[in-house]
């Protein structure tokens, strides 16, 4: 059989500007065993890119499959849709044998009982109750999978539905009709397929990722690794490294000791837990604060009367058992109860074992919520190679993707230059012609914290003023933090949108997914009207519209970014600075603090602009932006123009920029 390209997998009639040498150069990178990166703007179809470059390479061989970490479902159903396209348009015309691509979802979305769908609970109770269904025989999807497993007929059943690419929900779709169970089915899949895609999780968390790989059948060496959105990588392996203790959890943990009668040493050590914690909770008041971690085992040690770490270890050995023991009746007894010991376990051994480790950072939180203060015990970890070295050690190979990303920063955190391979980085030219974005920085304002006085957010919606007036159609304006947003509605931002006959849509702290769902359906639909003026969204950069959300054409002409999303300093943020300093000497502040605020900003920046025809104007109302230009993204350094404070410039620039638009 002939030996199959990129161009072979290619589903489109015509490339993009520049996209077959982008492909070109990934493909040979992958053949090469390489780590790569991709840095290319939205709209230049970095999925269909990174499939076609890598398809020959799993292809080619009968273990090899590519896995696809993706962030959103949005994002996993593109992914299918694009094997799709490929499978639709290639299949039987240019000897390209079809393919099995398969979404994941978790055991909460796809699992079809109606007892868990009620429960809601966390996925680790799901699955000790979905074990219980089980093993009791409660579960009749379970059982008639089970049955069909033994059926002559599945293997041939498998081999259909592993034919074609499917989204998570199309095969929930074929497990419902014949009340399969969609969970263990999809598991059962998993090993048939040649694409899948799932979030991070599954990939990055060990534990997770010994299962997922014995249901694929195959170690890392077979795999290559693609992860969309990237840039996010730094921050999601350390949060897979972190660990927390709530109040709430000692208690459901010291409720379960007390009802399957655990001894009274392990009762004793949970209700000291707790009184620490009362304590602290009653008489301090701080948002975050380090652990005197010594001072604080030690406290644990007097308080139980243990003579030494020993002790405490031989609790916790005691505890993991008893806490076993406890899920094991639970199932027996359809008790279905979350398992709240083992998460108190964790933590105690997750922090005595990197006690001395700068790595990690113990510390109490505490901050105010609808119900009263709210206190927690915390283990933050800063390195994320603990997590990513697996990955990009022993993969096949890898493929990062993002439209954002500081190479140099992501390269240097996940030691990249040290994993044994080589690294290829490639940056893409933005396909969309250089006039459809305009950035505009206002020179005079500034917002950093001492500036944030009633005058300064005067002057801020005066410059606003112009650009509503004049924009057709929505507009978004992300601000550094909810003390801005709060800043700025205190001083009238409602009225001047309605002024502007802008309808506003607030995306306050604490919304709902939901809720957020429906305001941005709301939103982008002020821009269909004939009649209205469009809407302004008012949010922060970091947030779910400023990141995981697209607005293509008229949902969303302009972006504002009020300020440098630069996060609080904080007694964790120093540390992962100062840890930073350490390991790369002159840049901790670099990368634990300017990046990451740089990073957030130019992902609200490319808001506006996500296909090929979409036109942006972005004004950054800070003149920090001028001395961090060199992290924004090329495209956004490119345009820049430094404009006055003045609303007569402004609105020139902005109705220049609409109108050229309209004439064309
Ligand atoms: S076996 Fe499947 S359908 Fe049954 S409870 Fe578990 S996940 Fe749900």
């Amino acid at each position: 059989m002939a030996i199959l390209g990129y161009n072979d997998y290619f589903p489109y009639s015509i490339y993009r500007p520049f996209q077959e040498k982008v492909i070109q150069e990934i493909s040979e990178a992958t053949a090469l065993g390489k780590n790569s990166i991709l840095i290319a703007t939205n709209g230049t179809g970095k999925t269909i890119m990174a499939l076609s470059a890598t398809l020959p390479i799993v292809m080619s061989h009968p273990k090899r499959k590519i896995l696809f970490c993706s962030r959103t479902f949005t994002q996993n159903a593109r992914v299918i849709e694009e094997s799709k396209e490929i499978v639709n348009k290639k299949f039987g015309k240019e000897n390209v044998p079809p393919f099995g691509a398969l979404s994941l979802r978790g055991r909460n979305e796809m699992c079809i009982h109606k007892t868990i769908a009620r429960l809601k609970l966390p996925p680790r109770e799901s699955m000790n109750v979905c074990a219980s269904l089980r093993k009791n025989k409660r579960c009749k999807f379970f059982i008639n999978l089970f049955k069909k497993k033994k059926s002559k007929e599945f293997e041939e059943y498998l081999e259909i539905l592993a034919e074609s690419p499917l989204e998570s929900q199309e095969l929930m779709s074929f497990a419902e009709k014949d009340d399969l169970c969609p969970y263990f089915l999809t598991k059962i899949l998993l090993a048939h397929e040649k694409i899948v895609v799932c979030n991070y999780q599954w990939i990055f968390e060990p534990n997770i990722r010994k299962n997922f790989m014995e249901a694929l059948g195959i170690s890392l060496s077979d795999c290559i690794i693609i992860m969309d959105e990237c840039h996010n990588l730094p921050e999601i392996a350390t949060g897979i490294n972190s660990f927390r203790l709530t109040p709430y959890t000692l208690k459901q943990g010291l409720k379960d000791l007390e009802i399957f009668r655990a001894t009274h040493q392990l009762i004793r050590f949970l209700e000291n837990l707790s009184e620490i914690l009362k304590k602290i909770k009653k008489y301090q008041n701080f948002d975050e604060v380090k652990l005197r971690k010594h001072q604080f085992l030690q406290e644990i040690l007097n308080k139980n009367k243990f003579g030494s770490l020993n002790d405490l270890k031989q609790v916790l050995s005691d505890l993991k058992e008893y806490g076993e023991a406890i899920q094991s009746e639970k199932i027996e007894t359809n008790m279905l109860l979350r398992d709240h010991i083992f998460p108190i376990v964790e933590f105690f051994q997750q922090f005595i074992d990197h006690i001395d480790d700068e790595a990690y950072f113990p510390c109490i939180t505490m901050k105010n919520t609808d119900r009263g203060k709210s206190i927690a015990l915390e283990v933050k970890c800063f390195a994320p190679r603990l997590i990513t070295d697996p990955i990009f050690k022993e993969s096949l190979a890898t493929l990062s993707l993002s439209g954002t990303l500081h190479p140099f920063t992501y390269t240097q955190l996940l030691g990249l230059n040290e994993t044994g391979k080589k690294l290829k980085i490639i940056k893409m030219k933005p396909p969309f012609p250089k006039k459809n974005a305009k950035v505009l920085l206002t020179r005079e304002l500034n917002t950093r914290g001492d500036n944030r006085t009633a005058e300064m957010y005067r002057d801020i919606l005066i410059a606003l003023k112009p650009i509503f007036m004049n924009t057709p159609r929505n507009i978004g304006v992300f601000c550094a933090s909810y003390e801005v947003v709060r800043g700025l509605l205190e001083n009238g931002f409602k009225r001047l949108a309605e002024m502007c006959n802008k309808k506003v849509y607030n995306e306050e702290s604490g919304l709902s997914a939901k809720d957020n769902d429906i305001m941005i359906e709301n939103y982008k639909f002020q821009s269909t009207l004939e009649s209205g003026n469009g809407a302004v969204l008012l949010g922060v950069c970091g947030g779910r519209n400023s990141e995981g959300e697209d607005f293509p054409g008229d949902n969303m002409n302009a972006v504002v970014i009020v300020g440098i999303p630069f996060q609080r300093p904080t007694p964790s943020g120093n540390a992962k600075n100062d840890y930073y300093e350490k390991l790369f000497p002159g840049k901790g502040r670099l990368f634990g603090y300017t990046i990451p605020a740089l990073q957030r900003a130019n992902q609200a920046c490319g808001r506006p602009i996500r296909k090929m025809d979409d036109k942006g104007l972005i004004v950054l109302m800070d003149n920090r932006f001028s001395q961090h230009r060199i992290y924004l993204s090329d495209w956004i350094q490119q345009s820049i123009k430094k404009i006055p404070n003045s609303t007569a410039i402004i609105k020139r620039e902005v109705q220049s920029f609409f109108l050229t638009d309209r004439i064309n």
